[in-house]
């Protein structure tokens, strides 16, 4: 009964409904007639429509029951679209400014109307494109810092951060997609797996046979089912941030849920990463993108240095959470104590940033969902070389983590590499 009324709301139903939501008809201006509605939805998952108004636009973001990348067949919870609103109000909270704001949600029809995000592109778009995005750096790490800081143990009760947990809990079936796709497919053979044959069928049958990657794999698949350390954002790549040369708004959380922050940075990283090797592949003149690709791995380095200045920022200014209780470290002695188990805290999560940057790498070349930066290499040959160099990187982060102590050794593997 929760879910009567569910129907997918197309152009005339949709223009009816916002019709009757009036600070929304305000919003848009005129005549709902005279309202022009355009689905531009190009995720897995939804439907998006942008729809504008003698004054203004709104965006509006409809769950299907369903997986619209592969149909009827594979069905999804429509309260993913209740999770993603929980989670985009909260960011909105502790990130203010860096998501689009909210303007409706209606739980039975499992959609959302939030502000339109013009003239914002998806940041993968202008990655590909070889835009430098100046600004991206001091937003996505204050977004990443404060959203994982402010939800996690450090910051809360023991009884807010447990009701946070709850809050989210339901919203395992999207946490099991990730489960499946990201940390188990692509290293087995599935018949959702893809990747660039015959260039990368070796590399494939490589990592379907390589133990100690499997080990690797699954030790991270545990850490994301088993440490609600945060509220996560959950599928924080490229795709999921609209950008203009000044701007950054994260949009589509609904994978939010409480695990490991590391998935969360390790997400931003892997996709930078991904963009940077997949960038020989879009030069038309050898080393014409040069100063793109510098800027790159700069700011794959900045992302982590300022995301972890900021947490560690937060954490000294003042740590209401039950976690490490300021009586256990009074005075000199115990300040200096607890700085350097700050530091050892930011050095573990670093630890598994890196492995989850590299699942989150592995799986865009093996397993179902591709990303374009290395899609839009029209050339099979061109983009398997890329997308191998992106894979050996992989490879050594998820399976010999150790040898990368710094954001330094990440980078300076990954120049090895081009
Ligand atoms: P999905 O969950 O299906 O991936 P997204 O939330 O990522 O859906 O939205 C799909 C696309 O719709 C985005 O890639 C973007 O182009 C567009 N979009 C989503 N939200 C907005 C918005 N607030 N303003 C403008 N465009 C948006
Ligand atoms: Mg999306
Ligand atoms: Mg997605
Ligand atoms: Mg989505």
């Amino acid at each position: 009964p929760r879910r009567q009324g569910y129907r997918i709301l197309h152009e005339a139903d949709l223009r009816d409904y916002m019709a009757e939501i009036l600070d929304v008809a305000a919003r848009l201006g005129g005549e709902p007639a005279s309202w022009t509605i355009t689905e531009v939805g190009d995720g897995n998952l939804n439907l998006v429509f942008i729809v504008k108004g003698a004054r203004g636009g709104v965006a509006v973001k409809q769950a299907l029951p369903y997986v619209r990348l592969v149909g009827e067949s594979w069905p999804l919870p429509l309260s993913r679209a209740h999770y993603e609103y929980l989670a985009l109000s909260k960011q909105a909270q502790l990130a203010p400014g860096l998501v689009p704001a909210l303007l409706h949600h209606n739980e039975n029809l499992a959609l959302t109307v939030m502000e339109l995000l013009e003239p914002h592109i998806i940041m993968r778009k202008g990655l590909v494109a070889g835009t430098q995005y100046p600004g991206f750096v001091g937003d996505i790490t204050t977004f990443m810092a404060r959203t994982l800081f402010f939800t996690s143990d450090l910051a809360l009760s023991a009884a807010e951060k447990k009701e946070g947990i709850a809050a989210f809990a339901g919203n395992h079936a999207l946490c099991k997609i990730t489960e499946d796709l990201i940390f188990t497919d692509p290293y087995r053979i599935a018949e959702q797996n893809r990747w660039t044959a015959p260039y990368l069928d070796a590399l494939a049958a490589e990592l379907r046979d390589d133990m100690e990657l499997h080990v690797a794999i699954s030790r991270l698949k545990l850490k994301f089912m088993a440490s609600p350390e945060a509220l996560l954002h959950g599928d924080l790549h490229t795709g999921s941030i609209m950008v203009t040369e000044s701007q950054t708004r994260v949009i589509d959380p609904e994978f939010a849920f409480y695990g490991p922050m590391g998935f969360d940075v390790g997400a931003v990283l892997a996709n930078l990463l991904m963009a940077y090797f997949a960038s020989a592949g879009h030069e038309r003149a050898p080393g014409e993108r040069a100063a793109f690709e510098g800027w790159v791995l700069e700011t794959v380095e900045q992302v982590w240095s300022e995301f972890a200045r900021k947490f560690l920022e937060l954490w000294r200014a003042g740590a209401a959470g039950d976690a490490y209780p300021a009586s256990l470290f009074a005075g000199e002695k115990g300040a200096a104590r607890l700085e350097a188990e700050r530091q050892a805290y930011l050095q573990r999560l670093f630890t598994e940033t890196v492995g989850f940057a590299a699942a989150k790498t592995i799986r865009r070349i093996f397993g179902l969902a591709h990303n374009i930066d290395f899609e839009l290499i029209a050339d099979p040959k061109t983009r398997a070389i890329s997308e191998a160099r992106a894979v050996r990187l992989a490879r050594a982060m998820m399976v010999e983590t150790g040898t990368f102590r710094t954001i330094a050794d990440v980078t300076g593997a990954a120049r090895k590499l081009r």
